[in-house]
């Protein structure tokens, strides 16, 4: 564990639900997430340590002090904690159980770790979604070849079969169509145990993201729509070209999921609007989530900003959205060899936000950055979006 500054603090008694503007936020992860949580939370006066393996990661580069140490290190884990008032974490792959057992003596952990566990893992997700009723696609956990061919042939074609472990972005994931070689797929998907999904057919892919307060208060941002490239979110469009209701029902389902799981902080539920007019829940995030970037830069208050006052105990923000906006991904793909993109072309919009996250290497597929475009319709906001992707080489947002 290396530490790049003092991190010494004045801690808020551990009772105490509010923390005002001068305590300490220790977030877990340094990525954009906690990078964009950082300047929000520093636009409100908190000072904040980040924890992350990588020296001068993204959110380091915004933040007081920052520990720079893997996730798994206990002592820097503790050392973080005994830093800060409130603990949050920006990513689920921090494992819950040491993180509750070392942090939770020394300061609040918001949202607790126990829905961590729930969230990092796809069966217990899974479960906990069908256990309370939540509309989900039809599941099965498998962990052989056996199980596997068996649940396909109930679950039937076609079918996708996922990690239940510490997956994200279609990562480990594998479609299955009729006459599949079960032993062969099981050999190469080389984990112990897999989640065996159904697959959905779908409109549309939409998000709702929830902040929730200790009290039970929870405000909702407006229902983005979701287009994916490589299973990587590649645009979020607000509004969601969707029936009202159908928007209303996503809400109401993410603020059901947070209070049924007490989530202290924000809950990204993400859906499939099935052909047939009814959503299906496909993932649990509870942390902020990229397909509620555009509200940094569209809404009032955004999700990064909610989510500090929903673990500072502070009042809800107010989610109205200010603009139709587009957010676009930009993936290190975009980078030339040893360059970097004509970011000064995109900007001759003066309605283009651009945010780039300050990481080092431009690998394919990892996300660098993003922009969003605010116009006065959706319309306008897919095409000056469209402009700018193919100023960038990127193909444009097709909408239905
Ligand atoms: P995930 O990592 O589970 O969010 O999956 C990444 C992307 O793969 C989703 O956003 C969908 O576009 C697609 N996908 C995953 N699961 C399914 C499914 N059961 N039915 C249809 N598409 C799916």
């Amino acid at each position: 564990m290396q530490s790049d500054q003092t991190i010494s603090c004045q801690k808020n008694p551990p009772e105490s639900k509010v923390l005002l503007p001068g305590g300490t936020i220790g977030i877990l992860g340094g990525g954009q997430l906690g990078k964009m949580l950082a300047i929000e939370a520093k636009k409100l006066g908190y000072r904040v340590g980040i924890l992350d393996p990588e020296k001068g990661c993204p959110a380091a580069q915004v933040s007081d002090f920052s520990v720079v140490a893997d996730y798994s290190d206990l002592a820097a884990v503790a050392a973080l904690a005994d830093a800060s008032d409130v603990l949050t974490f920006e990513f689920e792959n921090v494992r819950s159980a040491p993180l509750k057992e070392v942090a939770v003596s020394r300061c609040r952990i918001c949202p607790d770790p126990e829905v961590l566990h729930i969230a990092q893992n796809r069966e217990r997700e899974k479960n906990f979604l069908a256990a309370n009723g939540f509309p989900c696609a039809p599941f099965a956990v498998v962990s052989s070849a056996e199980e596997l061919e068996k649940a396909a042939e109930v679950i039937g074609f076609p079918c996708v079969l996922k990690t239940a472990d510490f997956g994200y972005d279609g990562k480990g994931q594998c479609r299955l169509e009729k006459g599949f070689d079960a032993r062969e797929v099981w050999h190469r998907f080389s984990c112990p145990k897999g989640v065996l999904e159904g697959w959905v057919p779908f409109s549309a892919e939409l998000s709702a993201v929830c902040a929730r307060w200790e009290s039970g208060e929870t405000r909702c941002l407006p229902v983005s729509e979701n287009q994916h490239r490589h299973h990587i979110l590649d645009a979020s469009i607000v509004p969601a070209s969707i029936p009202s209701e159908i928007q209303d029902q996503a809400r109401s389902i993410a603020a059901s999921i947070a209070e049924k799981l007490q989530v202290v902080g924000l809950l990204a539920v993400e859906f499939f609007l099935h052909c047939d007019g009814t959503l299906l829940v496909n993932e649990l995030a509870p942390r902020p989530h990229n397909s509620g970037h555009y509200s940094f830069d569209a809404c009032i208050c955004g999700q990064f900003e909610q989510h500090i006052r929903a673990i500072c105990g502070l009042p809800p923000g107010s989610t109205e959205l200010l603009s139709p906006v587009v957010m676009v991904n930009l993936l290190g793909d975009l980078w030339p060899e040893g360059g970097t993109p004509p970011w000064e072309k995109i900007l001759v919009n003066p309605a283009l936000k651009l945010h780039l996250y300050g990481k080092s290497s431009p690998r394919n597929g990892r996300k660098m950055g993003h922009f969003c475009t605010l116009a006065p319709t959706v319309s306008q906001a897919v095409a000056d979006a469209n402009f700018a992707r193919e100023t960038l080489g990127l193909p444009p947002i097709q909408r239905g």
